[in-house]
C-alpha cells in the first residue's frame, strides 16, 4: 500500500516540492510513496515546477485509511479534515509543534531552520542517496521561497550551506539570480481575485480559544496594492465571518524594504495592538522588518491571547 505524502492546505513551494522530493527518496530507499497536495499551485509553485520539468502532484484531500508523511505542518487546522482517521507514519516539518498527535511511534525531522527541504537534503544525505539535478534545483527554489532569498529571520547557516550544495549539483550558478525570478513571478497579482490573493498563502491557527488566520503575499513593490488594498480588506472582513474567526490578517511583505503593511481584521483591535505594540489606522500598519509570519506574528499572538485568557 502506498503511503501519501503532503503538504499544508494553500501549499506553497515547500510544500508542494517537500511531498515531491520526500517521495523521490523515500521510494529509493524502497518506500513506495505517491506525493499529493491539498489545494491549489500557485503560479510561482507551477513556475517552479515547469522550469524543471515536474508535473504537478495530485490532489488529494481525504485520507482515511491511508497511511502518510506530512511535510511543512504539524497543525491539525492545515492538515485534511479526516487526518485522524489516517495513520501518520513520520513529519518533516521547521514550524512550531503543533496539536497534531499519532497513536503509534512516528518518524521524526524537525529542525529549526528555513524550510523543509533544507531538512529533506539532510535526509537524502543521511540515506547516502544521490540528487538528481532537476529535483535539487527545485528543492533549491523551496529554500529561496521560504527564506526569501536568505532575508527573513527564520533562515540559517544550514538553509545558506544546502542551497550552495543544491546549487551546484543543479549547475546553478547565480542563486540569488533565480531567487529575484521566483520572487517576480510571486509579485504578478493583477489578474488575481482579492480571494485567490488573502487565501494564496493562508494559514488558519488555533491561538487559546480563538481561530486566527493569516496571509501573506511576498512582492518586489507594494505599490501594486495601492487599487486594490480596499477590496483585500473587504476580502478580510468576508473570510472572518465564513469562518467565523476571531481575527483575519494579511502580511503584504516588500522583500526589498524588508517590512510588512499589515492588514487587519478582529474583533478585538486592542489585543492585536497590544500584541505588537501598534496602533491601526484604517484597520493597516506598516511594521519595518517583520518578514516571517511563523517568528514574527505568529508567537506574538499566541502570548497575547494566552495571557488574555490567564
Ligand atoms: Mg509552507
Ligand atoms: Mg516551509
Ligand atoms: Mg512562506
Amino acid at each position: 500500500m502506498a503511503t501519501y505524502i503532503f503538504g499544508h492546505k494553500n501549499p506553497d513551494s515547500d510544500s508542494i516540492i517537500g511531498a515531491i522530493s520526500l517521495a523521490y527518496l523515500k521510494n529509493k530507499i524502497g518506500e513506495e510513496c505517491v506525493p499529493t497536495r491539498q489545494g491549489i499551485v500557485t503560479p510561482e509553485t507551477q513556475f517552479i515546477l515547469d522550469k524543471f520539468g515536474f508535473d504537478k502532484p495530485i490532489l488529494k484531500e481525504e485520507v482515511a485509511g491511508e497511511n502518510v508523511y506530512l511535510v511543512d505542518f504539524s497543525d491539525f487546522a492545515q492538515a485534511p479534515k479526516d487526518i485522524e482517521k489516517a495513520t501518520i507514519k513520520g513529519i518533516v516539518d521547521h514550524h512550531k509543534l503543533g496539536d497534531i498527535t499519532t497513536s503509534a511511534p512516528l518518524e521524526c525531522w524537525i529542525r529549526p531552520v528555513g524550510c523543509s527541504n533544507t531538512i529533506i537534503k539532510e535526509m537524502f544525505d543521511f540515506h547516502k542517496i544521490q540528487i538528481p539535478s532537476n529535483l535539487a534545483g527545485m528543492m533549491l527554489c523551496a529554500i529561496l521561497s521560504d527564506t526569501v532569498i536568505f532575508k527573513s529571520p527564520t533562515c540559517t547557516k544550514n538553509d545558506i550551506e544546502t542551497s550552495k550544495e543544491l546549487a551546484q549539483i543543479a549547475g546553478i550558478e547565480d542563486i540569488k539570480k533565480i531567487g529575484m525570478e521566483i520572487f517576480l513571478i510571486k509579485s504578478e497579482v493583477q489578474n488575481a481575485s482579492p480571494r485567490e490573493l488573502t487565501t494564496r498563502d493562508y494559514k488558519d491557527f488555533k491561538i487559546g480559544d480563538h481561530k486566527v488566520g493569516v496571509g501573506q503575499l511576498e512582492v518586489v513593490d507594494l505599490s501594486i496594492f495601492d487599487n486594490i488594498k480596499e477590496h483585500l480588506l473587504a476580502d478580510l472582513k468576508a473570510l472572518k465571518v465564513e469562518g467565523n474567526r476571531h481575527t483575519v490578517m494579511l502580511l503584504l511583505t516588500d522583500i526589498i524594504k524588508e517590512g510588512s503593511q499589515l492588514l487587519v481584521v478582529s474583533d478585538d483591535d486592542n489585543l492585536i495592538q497590544s500584541a505588537f505594540n501598534i496602533k491601526l489606522e484604517n484597520s493597516q500598519v506598516w511594521l519595518p522588518g517583520v518578514l516571517s509570519r511563523k517568528k514574527q506574528i505568529i508567537p506574538f499572538l499566541e502570548k497575547t491571547f494566552n495571557w488574555k485568557r490567564l
